[in-house]
């Protein structure tokens, strides 16, 4: 048993950068992770496996498709699924043990096991009791499965991302239910390496929330691509039948019936917080009736000295949002002023092309009757895209009409996920979008479109 200032429950990004802000701070730490590996769902069946796979396939794609356009001839590669998995594996590998050494360099003590929170301040871990001033859930979240339908995961045949990151060999067909950012990051996966892909999902729009040119465009792009898109439709059943799976499905607009079989299903309808076998109802935390635990604006649980984070808790389940939250709540408990700023983080959609958003939506200042202005830019009128044959895709910059402040910005295109934090980090400024448009930009680079973008809402782009 052992007294701590802080220890943190969940090691994944708001658990671990938690623990490390907290020690840089001076805090005696700890840091409790029932898994083997520390990193949480985003280093191990998250994030980084999923863009190992997409860069993966993304490079058998372009020797595939444009290498021969270039003047690069030969052999064509083949797909070794196992040693595409191995390298999979060794990128999550080198991830998650710097986040050990990490953990190490900064006196974080790693503490393995499940934990539990018998009252305020202890936290047990398997029979032993350690003492906590305070203490932070960062338990995290795990896939939910498909509401009001019959559905039985096995990971084998009806998978979660976590089954389909791991398949025992490339499907001929997969189905996937849900057209929000994992299905279709996994699906391009698949697609890419010859997997007949249909997805079918219960809007009639792919990425739900995001900005509807946005929905539009990537749905065009991606049937482009030849995956396979049923909207509107409700999955009422997914049997399995030894080797396959038959999903059933009803149309919304007239209430008819179809099946469709598979090789695997990916059930990808979102997921849900992960906070089991912590004691929270005898603990008397609060949650909401999606099982988020309910804090305050500095993440304090109605329990004195309990606070979470991350996807445990309210906001978008995402990576960089559970980080800043971590950061954030370890300096508050340090005695500091810790904020995270919810109206700029940037949600980003790994697919080729990318997908990139932050701030408001058009629908959302249509709604809340802010008199905006639109400046949009082509990746068709960037030199550097077309030499990278990602033409396809564009920029949208919302700002304000009255006042040209960036209210929101919308990106299909090469490099989408870096371009975003430009806008970011003017939004975080308060920037104009004159700002932007007279802010030089290196020619040729996939940000000029950003600039482009910022000059349409002014007197108007060049290239277009
Ligand atoms: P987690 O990362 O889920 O970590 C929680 C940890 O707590 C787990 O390791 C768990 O074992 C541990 N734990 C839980 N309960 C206990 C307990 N009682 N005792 C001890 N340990 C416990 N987000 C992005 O921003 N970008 C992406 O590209 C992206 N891609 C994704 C791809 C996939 C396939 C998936 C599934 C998710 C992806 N996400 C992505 C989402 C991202 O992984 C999560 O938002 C993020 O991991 C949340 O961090 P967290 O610290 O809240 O929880």
């Amino acid at each position: 048993m052992a007294n701590y200032d802080l220890i943190v429950i969940g090691s994944g990004p708001g658990g671990y950068v938690a623990a490390i802000r907290a020690a840089q701070l001076g805090l005696k730490t700890a840091c409790v992770e029932g898994r083997e590996t520390l990193g949480g769902t985003c280093l191990n069946i998250g994030c980084i496996p999923s863009k190992a796979m997409l860069h993966a396939t993304h490079s058998l794609h372009e020797a595939e498709h444009n290498f021969v356009k270039m003047g690069l001839k030969g052999k064509s590669p083949s797909v070794d699924w196992d040693q595409m998995k191995a390298y999979k594996q060794d990128v999550v590998d080198q991830n998650t043990k710097g986040v050990e050494f990490l953990l190490k360099k900064n006196k974080v003590d790693w503490i393995k096991g499940w934990a539990s929170i018998p009252e305020a301040g202890k936290v047990k871990v398997g029979d032993e009791v350690h003492e906590a001033k305070n203490i932070i859930i960062a338990s995290g979240s795990e896939p939910s499965s498909v509401p009001g339908a019959e559905v039985t995961i096995d990971e084998k045949i009806v998978v979660t991302s976590t089954g389909a990151l791991d398949l025992p060999k490339v499907p001929k067909k997969m189905v996937v239910i849900g057209a929000g950012v994992i299905g279709l990051e996994l699906g391009s996966v698949y697609k890419r390496l010859g997997t007949e892909v249909h997805v079918i999902e219960y809007l009639d729009q792919i990425t739900p929330g995001m900005d509807s040119d946005v929905q539009k465009g990537l749905l065009k792009i991606l049937k482009k691509q030849g995956l396979e898109f049923t909207l509107g439709a409700a999955v009422s059943k997914v049997e399995t039948l030894k080797t396959k799976a038959k999903v059933t499905y009803k149309l919304r607009k007239d209430d008819s019936e179809h099946t469709v079989d598979a090789d695997v299903v990916l059930v990808a309808t979102g997921r849900k917080p992960y906070t089991d076998g912590l004691g929270l109802d005898a603990l008397g935390v609060e949650t909401s009736p999606r099982g988020q635990i309910k804090t305050d604006a500095q993440w304090r649980t109605n329990v004195p000295g309990v606070y979470a984070i991350g996807d445990a808790i309210d906001g978008p389940m995402l990576a960089h949002k559970a980080e800043d939250e971590g950061m954030a709540a370890a300096e508050v408990i340090a005695g500091k002023h810790g904020h995270v700023n919810y109206g700029v983080i940037p949600g980003v959609i790994y697919t080729t092309p990318e997908v990139a958003s932050v701030g408001k939506t058009e629908e959302q200042l249509k709604e809340e009757g802010v008199n905006y202005k639109v400046g949009k830019f082509s990746f068709m009128g960037n030199g550097r895209a077309k030499a990278v044959f990602q033409g396809d895709g564009f920029v949208k910059l919302l700002a304000d009409k009255d006042t040209d402040r960036i209210l929101g910005c919308h990106i299909i295109g090469p490099a989408a996920g870096d371009l975003i934090h430009e806008i970011c980090v003017g939004m975080e400024f308060g920037a104009s979008a004159e700002d932007i448009a007279l802010t030089c930009h290196a020619h040729p680079t996939f940000s000029e479109a950003v600039r482009e973008a910022a000059l349409a809402c002014g007197d108007g782009a060049i290239h277009m």
